[in-house]
């Protein structure tokens, strides 16, 4: 038996870089000084300098390389494999992408140069503005906000701001229980009171209800549709005609629109204003804190209050409108994650209307065939054909004692990234399932066997399940500990 420490290369459990430090070594080499010396404490004053810092690493180039390497082995990634991470929309980010957004021109494009060196970029906002009209049927956008929460906010200030024009702001925001967690938390930010709205044991709101609590004071209805549980909201139309004859406003959350691309259009059926993902919908590597973008859509009654700048023509240019006296300002430096931007177009005009379409009926097929598969062995709760995504629950496998997030947990032994565990709270002990159109029916059928095999051992060895994962470098870890009592410094023992 060789001594775990010899083997470590192999497998790579990698000490902190903190331990690996030896005073004195050095990542980098610098030129000798061909300007006058200054002391730092003189030229900055004595309060910004200081002379060490507590317990820095010191460790040489290849040091720093190899560890962080080895640490970025640990990862899972989608370019390992499926990542059937319910809501997230964890899909393949075709390399093309890639390699547009670094064109020179694009990739060192300065916010502050002039706007007549600037035409290039900003036909490229222009035409992805006109895409995601053409793909939600609305009539006016902004791409400023960095995220799907960050865009929810902004078409709720969008909405309060067009109320107060009207002179009262309203008080109450309505979400159903199968919301995402940043629909409340947009409302409560923007000042609204958030009253929770139920569904019907088909997953959908409850009309009578709705219709029992919208009044002169609701402002807006934050609706997810497809819904998190990952059915279309038949009755949205009805839905939009309650809100609206009470002059309130139907607020979609659009990131799943992967669901809806090119199938239906959310200006067709009664939405006022939305957000989309783009690094969900529109294929930008995400997952790790971003870059991302939440373009805003509206109808025309919203667009006077819409972000400063906005793209304008002047002559045959192209120029930024900062006149807009009922704007709600900006909500972000510039113009937003142009990278982001850049990204999305070329997967929009790579695919064109009929790929795009396409990838949508792929995205509902995977998601129907992992339904179809998985049910005689998972319970489900929400028995219809689904869109993108399928939520099951962990009723059958709760009986033996095995919940949700540790059958997760025994998946990564089966080389899968877990799906979404516990969400949506409407599900109790959801496995919320998202395989994406970009899966082949090979990986799909992989996991299925996984989670089939999960299932039977559930019934003969729940232990296994419970204790998992066995084969990671880190087996199971205390999350209630980690969450609670997180230790973020590290001190030498
Ligand atoms: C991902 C998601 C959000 C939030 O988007 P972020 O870009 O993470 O802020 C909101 N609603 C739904 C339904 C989502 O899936």
């Amino acid at each position: 038996m060789i001594p775990t420490k010899v083997r470590s290369h192999l497998t790579q459990n990698e000490s902190l870089i903190f331990e690996r430090s030896s005073p004195g070594k050095k990542g980098y080499q610098l030129p000798a000084l061909d300007v006058p010396e200054v002391d730092p404490a003189e030229a900055l004053g004595a309060a910004s300098v200081r002379a060490t810092i507590e317990d820095f690493p010191e460790v040489s180039e290849v040091e720093v390389l190899r560890h962080f390497t080895r640490l970025s082995t640990w990862n899972y990634a989608i370019d390992l494999g499926m990542y059937p991470l319910g809501s997230c929309t964890m899909k393949y980010n075709p390399r093309i992408n890639e390699a547009v957004a670094r064109t020179e021109g694009l990739a060192w494009a300065h916010p502050y140069q002039p706007e007549s060196l600037s035409q290039g970029v900003m036909e490229v906002i222009a035409r992805l503005e006109e895409a995601l009209l053409e793909i939600t049927g609305l009539d006016a956008i902004t791409l400023q906000p960095a995220a799907g929460a960050h865009g929810e906010l902004t078409g709720i200030l969008l909405v309060r701001a067009l109320l107060e024009a009207q002179g009262n702001p309203r008080k109450r925001i309505l979400t159903p229980d199968s919301a995402h967690g940043t629909n409340p938390a947009t409302a409560g930010i923007a000042g609204y009171e958030v009253q929770n709205i139920h569904s019907t044991d088909q997953g959908m709101i409850d009309l009578e209800e709705l219709a029992r609590i919208v009044d002169s004071d609701v402002a807006a209805l934050m609706v997810t549709n497809p819904s998190t549980l990952g059915v279309f909201e038949d009755n949205i139309m009805k839905v939009a005609d309650i809100l609206h004859s009470k002059g309130a406003m139907v607020y979609m959350d659009g990131a799943n629109m992967n669901a809806l691309v090119g199938i239906a259009r959310p200006g067709d059926f009664g939405i006022d204003v939305m957000h989309l993902n783009l690094h969900k919908t529109f294929s930008t590597p995400h997952g790790g804190g971003g870059p991302g973008s939440g373009p805003v859509a509206v109808k025309k009654h919203l667009e006077p209050f819409l972000p400063v700048p906005r793209l304008a023509r002047k002559g045959d240019a192209w120029t930024w409108d900062y006149d807009r006296p009922q704007s709600i300002g900006r909500v972000r430096a510039f113009y937003g994650n142009f990278g982001v931007l850049v990204r999305a177009l070329a997967y929009i005009y790579a695919h064109g209307g009929p790929g795009l379409r396409n990838a949508t009926v792929d995205a509902v097929l995977n998601a129907n065939y992992l339904r179809h598969k998985l049910r005689p062995y998972f319970d489900l709760p929400y028995d219809r054909p689904n869109m993108h995504e399928v939520v099951f629950s962990d009723d059958r496998q709760a009986a033996k004692g095995v919940r949700t997030g540790e059958i997760a947990k025994r998946l990564i032994d089966y080389g899968f990234h877990p799906y979404t565990v516990s969400f949506p709270l409407i599900v109790h002990g959801a496995l919320m399932i998202e395989p994406t159109e970009t899966e082949s029916k090979r990986e799909l059928d992989q996991f299925v066997e996984a989670m089939i095999a999960i299932a039977k051992e559930v019934e003969t060895e729940p232990e296994t399940v419970l204790k998992a994962p066995h084969m990671t470098r880190t087996t199971k870890v205390d999350e209630v500990g980690a969450a609670r009592k997180p230790v973020v410094r590290w001190r030498p023992s």
